[in-house]
């Protein structure tokens, strides 16, 4: 089955019962037993959920996996795969990644014995060189946020191999539909399915999905036992999401391409951050490995003060954090979504004052365009 069938047709298809088209939205806490330990295959929606597990095999299929995990939010599901980690281990952490991801680990995991160390992932080497005795696994992003920077995926796989790691992989960006890391040797692939699964700014939720059973049983019993679950109907909403997921990736793609093509005219603009752009460091990689180069880009207006007078003036991106939705959405990281690294971190990082990230919608591409070059103006 081929992807854009397999968003409509995969995971579970509709209702047997009533023939209806869409799986039902099982809203439900607990489940009549038969007899005592003789259950349907539910128990208690915690650790099962019809609506959710449609929502899990989904997943598990898009992105090649064998089973699927479904949570409250991105991060339920990136502190559920932390917690996979005891006390005195180690993790190596991309350096860009998501300012969420990097507060959870210095802020809450570390405080339980679990350390990491951040380095800049595109960048093998330092990966390899930071791996300690006790190192466990290597978490990243590709490609990352703000910066678009790309990872090889496959050279982080073998370093992991060697090395007996799990290999971590965030896949927000690019979603199944463009790339699947499980397929390219990753352990753990986890999604923030409030941005483009979810797609239309409605619900908050996060995947997981993994191919090795054992790694499946583990990740099934922290599900279960920190509970930070995706509810029913928000499951129901996100499986209605995905179904159109292939026809907002690539609009999204088209758009993000013509409008950073007009950007590269102008000469007000200093650094364009787009993996699609042959010049962009991390083209050939991002070619390699994933069949898109996604909706996500930003651009540096020179200063933080040009950049909020951007802001303050489009009419169609919408001044948020979050992405991937069908509105376009404007934001300063610097500001607002990396607002919890602190700044000297950020300069080091490159995420300076005036960079504007953009998460590109499915309007109409002219508009966008002429809203943003009122707003340049
Ligand atoms: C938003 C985001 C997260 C966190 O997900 P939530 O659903 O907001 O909890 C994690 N990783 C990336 C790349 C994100 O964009």
């Amino acid at each position: 089955m081929r992807i854009d069938t397999k968003l409509i047709h995969g995971g579970v298809f509709g209702d047997e019962q009533t023939g209806a088209v869409n799986v039902p939205i099982y809203q439900v806490s607990t489940y009549k037993q038969d007899a005592v330990g003789q259950h349907r295959g539910y128990e208690y929606s915690r650790t099962g959920n019809p609506t959710r597990e449609a929502l899990e095999k989904l997943i598990a299929e898009l992105e090649l996996g064998t089973r699927g995990f479904a949570f409250s939010s991105g991060m339920a599901a990136i502190s559920t795969i932390f917690s996979l980690f005891d006390q005195g281990d180690h993790l190596v952490v991309g350096d860009d990644i998501y300012g969420g991801t990097y507060r959870v680990m210095s802020g809450v995991f570390n405080r339980l014995g679990i350390r990491s160390s951040f380095v800049d992932t595109s960048r093998p080497e330092e990966v390899a060189a930071a791996i300690r005795p006790e190192t466990k696994a290597v978490y990243m992003e590709t490609p990352s946020n703000p910066l678009l920077k790309v990872t090889d995926i496959q050279k982080l796989a073998n370093i992991c191999r060697e090395r007996n790691l799990l290999l971590i992989v965030d896949n927000t960006f690019l979603t199944p539909y463009w790339q699947n890391p499980l397929e390219l040797g990753a352990d753990i692939v986890v999604h923030s399915a409030t941005k483009y699964l979810g797609g239309h700014s409605d619900v908050v939720a996060g995947l997981i999905a993994v191919k090795d059973a054992e790694l499946g049983e583990r990740l099934h019993f922290l599900q279960n036992s920190i509970g930070g679950v995706l509810p029913p109907h928000d499951s129901w909403l996100l499986i209605r999401g995905i179904k159109t997921l292939g026809l907002r990736m690539r609009q999204h793609e088209a758009s993000t391409r013509k409008l950073v093509q007009w950007l590269q005219s102008r000469s007000d603009i200093e650094n364009i951050f787009y993996p699609g752009l042959d010049q962009h460091p991390g083209h050939h990689i991002a070619s390699r490995q994933a069949r898109g180069y996604g909706g996500m880009f930003s651009f540096d207006v020179g200063s933080g003060e040009r950049a909020e007078r951007v802001l303050s003036r489009t009419r169609y991106f919408i001044l948020a954090e979050s992405l991937g939705a069908v509105e376009s959405l404007i934001s300063v990281p610097a500001r607002m979504t990396h607002a919890s690294i602190p700044p000297e971190r950020r300069r080091e990082l490159g995420i300076t004052d005036g960079l504007i990230r953009i998460s590109v919608g499915v309007e109409d591409v002219r508009d966008l365009q002429e809203d943003l070059e009122q707003a340049l103006r």
